[in-house]
């Protein structure tokens, strides 16, 4: 098998995967179609804040074309976000709902 057949077989079965997995998670969980799932309405239900560490890389260059890095670490303010979701099927007509969280810095 040549190197590029095996490159192109390979890129079948990543985006194969990549399709069954979309497909999987927007299926409906009453008739299992894939593909079916259609967002009507979300509702934020929750809001909180929180902190959380992260890890800052800073650059400082010294002119004569060389940078050193440092790293520290920084306290942020996060929002936590929960939606409770509203869909429907298109092929059954079923409807259902879910929760779904997020979260941002700010
Ligand atoms: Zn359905």
């Amino acid at each position: 098998m040549s190197i590029e057949i095996f490159f192109i077989t390979a890129g079948i079965v990543i985006v194969s995967a990549l399709v069954a997995m979309h497909g999987w998670t927007n299926s409906c969980p009453d008739c299992q179609k894939w593909f079916s799932r259609s967002l009507d309405d979300s509702e934020e239900i929750s809001r909180e804040n929180g902190y959380e560490t992260v890890t800052r890389k800073d650059q400082t260059s010294h002119g004569n074309g060389k940078s050193s890095t440092t790293t520290r670490k920084e306290q942020v303010r996060m929002t936590y976000l929960k939606h409770k979701n509203f869909y429907s099927c298109n092929k059954c007509n079923h409807n259902w709902t879910a929760l779904s969280s997020s979260k941002f810095e700010g």
